[in-house]
């Protein structure tokens, strides 16, 4: 047994599944998860020595590989000066100025400590100030683990096949109407039967967590339109997008401008934050300045803003990276491509910036249905393969890949000539 399935065994006696979230348990692909010891750069190291290609990067926020010099000198820095005040620092403005900077439609943000809590925070924000209680999302679409999120959710919710978790109360769920992805007659449809009762359409603009699913040109334009006609927000989920598609995240690929944006992941550099933003006069209604309540004992946390800070110096410091990433991403797909037509193997294959999916399907994939006609055991199986060969993908269909900047050329072609093999000898 290897020391990673001991510790899984162990883990399971203490923890939920053995896992503190749920996909990393590999349930959807099977087998006992790996344990990790450390990571550094492109790799992530196990208990048991092995070395392996990371395609994850911490579900998104390792942008520049893991334990980068700058963000470590930063953190071992500020860590001279304690972890926690409960009481305001100067890094905390510095953070907000510095997205504010970089996100033009945010004018005012709050900072908390996860993706869900900006999420649950904004609807909360929306209701209050359109003084109404429905909201739309998308099916597939993954806004954390807030109540109101967890219908036809996507994610961990869609790999482990429980649409709608119990524990969610009625009332809740019937205040989260679901429309279809990429098709404006369902939101349409929601508004009509709806009226005068809908406050926000919450949505990742480029879905990450149905697998990578694009939206079709004018769908996004539709949504502004509807909001606009129908005096509802629109909010951008962009926890996954943000900082990762452009320096302001999907927002710096399109004229849309939603009324609030929720981020995370890169946000906080592999540290802890989220955080929701937008119009002053929409931000100016929370607590203090405003009545809807919003709170958190470690929200501004010193070594969080610091991690945040100098990723978006980073970033700010090297404005090649997203074409770089680009051409990474081409170059995959077009691998990917390559082997799907000389293996003759189904493959739906999607990519934008360093955001990356293969669905195993033969048809094209604009929503959620689209991506649950994938085959998910060779999904599964092609996982193994590639980690025996030590590429550590997402463990299920419904994720994206996500590349980094210390992924080479060189490797990117291993991963091609990898997928190769392993696809091959499933046709044998
Ligand atoms: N929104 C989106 C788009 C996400 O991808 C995620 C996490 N994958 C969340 C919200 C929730 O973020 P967290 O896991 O930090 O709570």
């Amino acid at each position: 047994m290897t020391l990673s399935e001991q510790y899984f065994l162990r883990a399971k006696e203490v923890i939920p599944g053995g896992v503190n979230s749920p996909v990393r348990a590999f349930k959807s692909v099977g087998g006992s998860p790996k344990f990790i010891a450390s990571a550094k750069r492109e790799y992530l190291i196990d208990v048991d020595g092995k070395k392996y290609l990371d395609l994850i990067g911490s579900w998104g926020p390792m942008l520049f590989g893991h334990a980068h010099p700058f963000i470590q000198e930063k953190l071992q820095e500020a860590i001279q000066n304690s972890f926690s005040f409960g009481a305001p620092s100067l890094k905390e403005i510095e953070l907000a100025e510095k997205i504010i900077s970089m996100v033009p439609s945010i004018e005012m943000v709050r900072l908390v400590n996860s993706g869900t809590e900006a999420t649950m925070a904004a609807i909360r924000l929306a209701r209050a100030y359109t003084s109404k209680d429905k909201i739309i999302k998308f099916e597939g679409c993954y806004h954390g683990h807030g109540d109101s999120f967890l219908i036809a959710a996507g994610s961990g919710v869609a790999t482990l096949g429980t649409p709608d978790s119990p524990g969610v109360t009625k009332s809740t769920a019937n205040d989260t109407l679901t429309a279809i992805y990429n098709d404006l007659e369902s939101v349409k449809k929601l508004f009509e039967a709806n009226p005068k009762q809908i406050a926000a359409i919450i949505l990742e603009p480029v879905v990450g967590n149905m697998g990578l699913v694009l939206p079709k040109n004018g769908f996004i334009e539709g949504l502004r339109d509807l909001c606009n006609q129908n005096n509802a927000l629109l909010i951008f989920d962009e926890v996954m997008t943000g900082f990762r598609l452009s320096k302001s995240g999907y927002q710096g690929l399109t004229d849309v401008k939603p009324d609030l944006t929720t981020l995370g992941k890169i946000i906080g550099g592999g540290l802890p934050v989220g955080a929701y933003g937008g119009r002053k006069d929409i931000m100016s209604m929370i607590a203090p300045s405003g009545p809807v309540y919003q709170a958190g004992t470690l929200s501004g946390n010193p070594l969080a803003t610091t991690a945040g800070l100098a990723m978006l110096e980073l970033i700010e410091n090297n404005p090649n990276i997203y074409t770089e990433l680009a051409k990474k991403g081409a170059q995959l797909k077009a691998g990917f491509d390559k082997i799907s037509k000389d293996l003759n193997i189904p493959m739906f294959v999607q990519s934008l910036g360093s955001m990356f999916t293969v669905f195993f399907t033969a048809q094209e994939v604009n929503n959620f249905t689209d991506a649950k006609t994938s085959d998910t055991t060779l999904f599964g199986q092609f996982f193994h393969g590639m980690l025996n060969k030590g590429i550590y993908l997402p463990p299920s269909q419904y994720e994206s890949w996500f590349l980094s900047t210390v992924i080479s050329d060189e490797q990117i072609q291993f991963i091609i000539d990898s997928a190769f093999e392993v696809l091959e000898n499933f046709k044998k």
